[in-house]
């Protein structure tokens, strides 16, 4: 075994890097919350101010209406540092929830019993999926009506095909609901009260339940036996196996993805948190699990995963640490960036409190303060061992606005809030209409864009007028073409001179930009290649058809001349400029739109009218089934036709429908429709010469 020479406080195997992931009102927050109560009751932070109980910090909290206020918090259950790493639960952000789900080792997702499997959990499972985090799911609201823990086991295995194995079943439910029965030791812990402190005392199976624990218990043994030779040998041959056989074959099928253990509780009532809690250190994986290599005394190699602005330390760079240490004070290289940065401070969040530290080692995660430069998705390294980590893909925003500052002053500061919260948010995408000399920001839906308008004029003080949101079109070709251009002038004295011929293809849908040069023999110097390419993007960016960024195309740059005295750098980007609009014009060229995947859940008696209003919105209806006594449409509707969609289903269905929806992919926008884009848009598709 190598000789470790860095002091660790806790040894790897006892670090969890969870997340808590859920679709929203699933109980994300009050699980948390819970979480965090019951794991701060076991474990007091340093210089923790005596007179503040736990209880009344929470009640501070919630007072002010927030629970986690940080993108990691670090707590501790049964020995085992527990580092909570805040996934957020809306779909508009569900880029986000990527970003998150890239450097934890497992999570725990949250399901609520009492209306099954969504669409949204089906989001962040796939997402889960992706890159391969092993999951536990949590039961909750076994205390509402209509609660089934079975049924959602059941909807889990058919919609998501996640092998979900009942790991306890829950004792009573709705009002009955009082505590759980943990399968494998066959002990029974019922919770005395609804509040907080209430005791769970563990006590005797109940004997009307003897039968059902029989069975699901052979169910999550037979289920645990599949996944290893050795114990499916002893099971075949009605041996007995024990249950630490049963526990460390769990641990390993819940790390490969094989088994997916649920446990059952309610949040709200506080029962059955501390179980799962067990369950995290249990089944969950530590560093060590999931990475070859998180050895603290190789070079190091961590990742940047979120940029938060605290009101008490100012910009904070969470990051985590993959293999050796990063230390305060010290230097780190920025590879992403090729840049050093120097790294201030280091602290561990805690729910309540913040501690500093020397050294933050392989495995962990910590918030380091004074990187200038670092965003979300930089790796951090040594610069004698440079790496670069695959970084976090974000996808293209389907919609903007304009923002207007009312003032000069104004205008200062909405340049500096819009770079602070695009730091935060790497899929909030900031631009200046070349146009109209207008602040653009956009993002992946509605909300997204809301809430950051809300924080520009709250915490950044900004009075701006705010446009409507705006489809974030793209352009492309539908065929080959060439186009010539050309940029000559000579008006006495040094004249321009740029020249050249460029062929355009279409790519497939989803490829972007590509750029070649097939220039041989001097027809243009070298020198002036990146100048076209230059051109060429800065055309692709404003567009050609309706001001709408161009992708899916390539481009060749394959002859031209040039003059020994005339020919500059800029000649040849205008005239680039220009040989792409010309080629573009010939190549027909389409809009293509965001299409959302919009799903409607509605009692049965809106059905009609919401199916007949989806229809007028050029929706193509996927699916339309019963869940519960509700029904539940799947569509694919073109963003352009969403717009106050949340408004119109509410009078649709007084307010007993809801809905959700995400980016799905781009398609071509109907030919009548591009016709009037393109006419609004005040680009008239003429070649400029
Ligand atoms: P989030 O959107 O996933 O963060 O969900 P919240 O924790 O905010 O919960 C959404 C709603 O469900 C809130 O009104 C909670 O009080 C409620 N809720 C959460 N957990 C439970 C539970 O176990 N039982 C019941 N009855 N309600 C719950």
């Amino acid at each position: 075994m190598a000789v470790q020479k860095t002091k660790r406080d806790f040894p790897l195997d006892r670090i969890r890097n969870i997340g808590i992931i859920a679709h929203i009102d699933a109980g994300k927050t009050t699980t948390t919350e819970r979480i965090l109560f019951y794991t701060g009751k076991t474990y007091k932070i340093g210089d923790i101010d005596e007179g503040t109980t736990v209880t009344d910090w929470m009640d501070q909290e919630r007072e002010r209406g927030i629970t986690i206020v940080s993108a990691a918090v670090t707590t501790f259950w049964k020995d085992t540092r527990i580092n909570l790493i805040d996934t957020p639960g809306h779909v508009d952000f569900t880029a986000e929830v990527e970003r998150s789900l890239r450097v934890l080792d497992g999570g725990v997702i949250v399901l609520d019993s009492s209306s099954g499997v969504q669409s949204q959990t089906e989001t962040v499972w796939r997402q889960a999926n992706k890159y391969k985090v092993p999951l536990i799911a949590f039961a909750n609201k076994m205390d509402v009506i209509g609660a089934d823990f079975l049924g959602t086991i059941q909807s889990a295995r058919d919609r998501l095909g996640a092998n979900a194995v009942a790991y306890n079943l829950p004792i009573g439910k709705e009002n009955e609901f009082k505590g759980v029965v943990d399968l494998l030791t066959k002990k029974a812990f019922i919770w005395e009260g609804d509040d907080t402190g209430a005791k769970f005392i563990e006590t005797e199976v109940p004997t009307q339940m003897v039968d059902q624990v029989k069975q699901a218990r052979e169910k999550l043994v037979e289920e645990i036996s599949g996944t290893d030779d050795v114990l499916m040998e002893k099971y075949l041959g009605g041996q007995e196996i024990s249950v630490d056989e049963l526990k460390k074959a769990l641990r390993k099928a819940v790390i490969d993805n094989k088994i997916v253990p649920v446990l059952a509780g309610s949040s709200l009532r506080n029962k059955g948190v501390q179980p799962m809690l067990d369950s995290v250190v249990e089944y969950l994986p530590s560093p060590q699990d999931i990475a070859e290599k998180a050895d603290p005394t190789a070079p190091l190699a961590a990742l940047a995963f979120k940029i938060q602005v605290d009101p008490h330390v100012g910009k904070l760079t969470f990051i985590r640490v993959y293999s050796g240490s990063l230390k305060s004070g010290s230097y780190v290289y920025n590879s992403t960036k090729q840049i050093k940065e120097r790294v201030g401070r280091l602290l561990l969040m805690h729910a309540n409190d913040r501690e500093e530290i020397d050294e933050a080692l392989a495995g962990e995660i910590v918030a380091a303060v004074g990187l200038k430069d670092t965003v979300t998705g930089d790796t951090l390294c040594d610069e004698v061992a440079p790496i670069i980590l695959e970084s976090i893909s974000f996808p293209d925003p389907v919609i903007s606005l304009a923002i207007e500052p009312k003032t000069k002053s104004d205008q200062e500061k909405l340049g500096y809030s819009l770079q602070r919260l695009s730091e935060e948010d790497p899929t909030f995408r900031v631009k200046s209409d070349p146009e109209t000399g207008q602040t653009i920001i956009a993002g992946m839906g509605e909300l997204q864009l809301e809430v950051l308008v809300d924080r520009m004029k709250r915490e950044f003080k900004v009075e701006a007028n705010v446009g409507q949101p705006q489809v974030a079109y793209k352009e492309t070709i539908t065929k080959p073409a060439e186009g010539e251009g050309k940029y000559i002038r000579q008006t006495g004295g040094r004249g321009q001179y740029g020249h050249c011929l460029l062929k355009i293809e279409p790519l497939p849908r989803g490829q972007g930009r590509e750029f070649v040069s097939e220039i041989v023999g001097g027809a243009i110097p070298r020198e002036f290649i990146p100048p076209i390419e230059k051109g060429v993007i800065e055309k692709e960016d404003t567009g050609i058809l309706a001001g709408y960024p161009v992708t899916d195309i390539k481009v060749t740059v394959y002859d031209g001349s040039f003059h020994d005295v005339d020919s500059s750098e800029i000649a040849f980007k205008i005239a680039a400029s220009l040989g792409l609009s010309e080629a573009a014009k010939k190549a027909d060229m389409i809009l293509l739109e965001p299409i959302m995947k919009v799903e409607v859940t509605t009692p049965e008696e809106f059905l009609g009218e919401i199916i007949g209003d989806l229809s007028s919105k050029r929706a193509q209806i996927l699916s339309s089934e019963s869940r519960g006594n509700a029904r539940v449409v799947i569509a694919l509707v073109p963003l352009a036709e969403m717009h106050g969609y949340a408004t119109a289903i509410r009078s649709m269905s007084q307010g007993r429908a809801t809905y959700y929806m995400e980016a799905d992919h781009y398609e071509p926008v109907p030919a009548n429709i591009t016709a009037k884009i393109v006419e609004s848009s005040g680009f008239t598709g003429r070649v400029e010469r």
